[in-house]
Order: C-alpha cells, then sequence, then structure tokens
C-alpha cells in the first residue's frame, strides 16, 4: 500500500540498505534518493567524530538536562504490592520529553552538512516545539508544518513555536491532521532539499532515519542499564515503554536487547475500542504495508488504504509503527500489549497520587501496564518504566475527561 507522495520504488527488500529483517528500507520517489543517501553518508561521518560527540554529548548534559533520573517510585511499588518500580524520568528533560535528544542530534548533523532551514512536520505539536527550540539554540531556520485542524487543537503549541521563531505553515488538505501535513513537508524537501533538512521526528521513514533516531535515543538505556546495576547490582525484570512511532521505546529497550532475561514489552494506544478506526495497535489489527517511506505494520482496510487512528493521547496516534519494532515483534524478543484511554487515564491519576508525578497520557499507557503487572510479580522482581514525558501539556484533556468520567 502506498500514500501520499511515497511511491514505491524499484527496489527489492534485498536490494536495499536500512532493514530490520523484512522491514524498514527506503520507499520515497527518486528524488528524495541523493537526499538520503547524503544524509546517511553525513551521519556515519559524524558517526566516527569525536567532536560531533563531544559537541552532543554537551548539550545533552548542560543544556537538555542528561542524565535523567532512576527513580525509585516507593509509593507506587508499596500501592500495587508486587515488584519494584524505577521510573526512568525523560519528562524531566528540557521541553518536558524524550524528543529533545533526537532534535539535538539532528539539528548537530544539519549544521555539519551546512544546512541552515530545517523543517518539520507535527501533530500535536510537541515534536514542532522540540524542533523550534533546537533551531533557537543553533540559530537556524525553521519551518513546521501542521494541519489546521491540529492547529486549533494545540493552540498553545503554535504559540510556542512562534515565540521560539519558527513559521508554523497551517495545512489545509485532506482531513488536516498529521499525515497530511507530512505530505507537505515531503513537498517542502523535494522543493529545497539543498539547503534544507528534514527533522523527522520518531524512528519512522525511509533509511537512514530509523537507525538514527534510534541512536540519538540509545542514551535512554545506556543510561538506565548503568544506573540499575548502580542501584540493585542486577538488571531489571521488564522494560516498559509506550510506542507511538517507537523512538522512546527503541531508546529505552536498545542497550537491554542482548540481555535475553529482560523483557522488552513496549505499550500501544488501545483508544476506546478494538474495531478499526478506535485504536493506534498495528500489532492488533495492523498488516505490514508501506507508509511514509518505510515498511512495516500498517493499520489499513482490505483495499489497502490507511485507517483512521484514535487515541486519547495524540503522540501515539498513528497507523503505522517505526519498522525495528515490526522486526522485534516478529521474532518475539520484544513484547506488545496495549492500554486503552480509560487505562491510561486512570494511570495518570494513580501516579500523580502515589508519586505527586503527572505524566504525559503517551507515558501513562506504559505506567498503565506497570500497574496490570506489577502485582502478578514477585517483591524481588524489577520493573523499569520508561517515562517518556511529562503531563502539564495534557490538562485541558485531562480535565474535560476526568470530570466526565466523574474520578476527582
Ligand atoms: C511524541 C511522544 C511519544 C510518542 O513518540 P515515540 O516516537 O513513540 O516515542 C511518547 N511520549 C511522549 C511524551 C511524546 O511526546
Amino acid at each position: 500500500m502506498v500514500s501520499g507522495m511515497e511511491t514505491l520504488s524499484e527496489t527489492t527488500p534485498q536490494q536495499v540498505a536500512g532493514r530490520f529483517g523484512a522491514y524498514g528500507g527506503r520507499y520515497v520517489p527518486e528524488t528524495l534518493m541523493a537526499a538520503l543517501e547524503e544524509l546517511e553518508h553525513a551521519y556515519a561521518e559524524a558517526q566516527k567524530n569525536p567532536a560531533f560527540h563531544a559537541r552532543l554529548d554537551d548539550l545533552l548534559h548542560n543544556y537538555a538536562g542528561r542524565p535523567t533520573p532512576l527513580y525509585h517510585a516507593a509509593r507506587l511499588t508499596e500501592h500495587l504490592g508486587g515488584a519494584k518500580i524505577y521510573l526512568k524520568r525523560e519528562d524531566l528533560l528540557h521541553t518536558g520529553a524524550h524528543k529533545i535528544n533526537n532534535c539535538i542530534g539532528q539539528g548537530l548533523l544539519a549544521q555539519r552538512m551546512g544546512k541552515q532551514r530545517i523543517i518539520a512536520e507535527t501533530g500535536a505539536g510537541q515534536h514542532g516545539v522540540a524542533t523550534a527550540t533546537v533551531c533557537a539554540l543553533l540559530g537556524m531556520e525553521c519551518v513546521v508544518y501542521m494541519g489546521e485542524e491540529d492547529m486549533q487543537r494545540q493552540e498553545l503549541n503554535v504559540l510556542r513555536m512562534r515565540l521560539l521563531g519558527a513559521e508554523v505553515r497551517g495545512v489545509s488538505s485532506g482531513s488536516k491532521t498529521l499525515k497530511d501535513a507530512i505530505n507537505e513537508a515531503m513537498r517542502d524537501w523535494v522543493t529545497n532539499v539543498r539547503t534544507t533538512h528534514y527533522l523527522l521526528g520518531s524512528v519512522l521513514g525511509a533509511h537512514p532515519y530509523p537507525m538514527m533516531v534510534r541512536d540519538f535515543h540509545r542514551v535512554i538505556s545506556k543510561e538506565a542499564k548503568r544506573q540499575i546495576l548502580e542501584k540493585e547490582n542486577r538488571l531489571p525484570s521488564a522494560i516498559i515503554a509506550c510506542v507511538g512511532g517507537g523512538s522512546n521505546a527503541i531508546g529505552a529497550f536498545y542497550e537491554f536487547i542482548p540481555e535475553k532475561d529482560v523483557r522488552l514489552i513496549g505499550v500501544e494506544a488501545g483508544g476506546n475500542g478494538t474495531t478499526l478506526g478506535m485504536h493506534a495497535a498495528r500489532f492488533r489489527g495492523g498488516s505490514p504495508g508501506v507508509l511514509q517511506g518505510t515498511y512495516s505494520y500498517v493499520l489499513q482496510d482490505d483495499d489497502g488504504q490507511v485507517a483512521l487512528t484514535h487515541s486519547v493521547s495524540a503522540g501515539l496516534d498513528y497507523a503505522s509503527i517505526g519498522p525495528e519494532h515490526a522486526a522485534l515483534h516478529d521474532s518475539g524478543r520484544a513484547e506488545y500489549t496495549l492500554a486503552t484511554d480509560e487505562q491510561a487515564l486512570e494511570a495518570t491519576v494513580t501516579l500523580a497520587r502515589t508519586e505527586g508525578i503527572l505524566p504525559a497520557l503517551e507515558s501513562a499507557h506504559a505506567v498503565a501496564e506497570c500497574i496490570r503487572l506489577a502485582p502478578t510479580l514477585g517483591q524481588h522482581e524489577i520493573l523499569v518504566v520508561n517515562l517518556s514525558g511529562r503531563g502539564d501539556k495534557d490538562m485541558g484533556i485531562l480535565a474535560r475527561e476526568l470530570k466526565l468520567k466523574g474520578a476527582r
């Protein structure tokens, strides 16, 4: 299945780089092939360059606030009465979520490539804000594409981006949401590819993005592994993370993949129903297909049309999932489960009241799985939950939803 600007190139799975098992690859118009190859080479070269790493590490530490704490959630642990729970506090990073790790990395890479103009697309606005932040930091021009429907729903983030100096371009085609904004960003990139870097926000899109974005988030599991060994002198029983495109999850999983005794649990958005259109659980109802440059699981109808999705959390509300997760799913190395809107909202309340931490609604899906799993495990077991972001951005939705349900 092919959507929007993406056309299947002549390449076959065996011939293209950037595969994760059968998944991934590079399904883009010929006009973008040169740009992707340029990016791949620039990234490979930066990876080998100590000065690039020094600058990245410096900004992650002094600007973004790394390393983030691995916090023992004692009251939540006691409340659930099972496994010992640790939270990896990505919510404490500058701009309030893990997204800044990747934006700093790609911003520095664009600078190395001599590209002074950054484009991005955003749904709820979180990636747009992180991108606008890094462009201000590095003194680069920033254009963010956003569906007009999303601009109305997320006005505060539009204002944030503008205050940071970014130009927000409303997209009025199609459903006026994320996928239309992605198509516009692709069009811009094709036209301005010589001067412009497309700063993609998750482990999605054509090679090298899924690999590169994963590498920029690997720092999460590097730190978590070191921290849990320092605190407990052993590895956890499981790592739990929510999965939208899959960047915070793959970052939290990656260094544990070779540790076969550590379960890797990804939590998708179960939305408010099991039929197509009511959720964003790609592994419960999706099937392999191509969307926006990569081959992975896609929620689609019998004709291969991309399905509508729903989640209370905008960051998990996407019809496809990063290709590396598709491979981890098929190999059985990682497990994927889901939390419904209601479970995520309940988990938000539980974490707020036991620990004084308001999780992003995305992260609350991981907390919900922890709440389900912890009581089934013994007290000697350890769970690490990746708390991908903070909940301030969701206060409007929380106020509405929690009042509707009468939870006080
Ligand atoms: C964007 C976002 C996500 C979803 O993106 P992934 O690429 O799946 O990590 C999850 N949590 C928060 C807080 C986000 O802002």
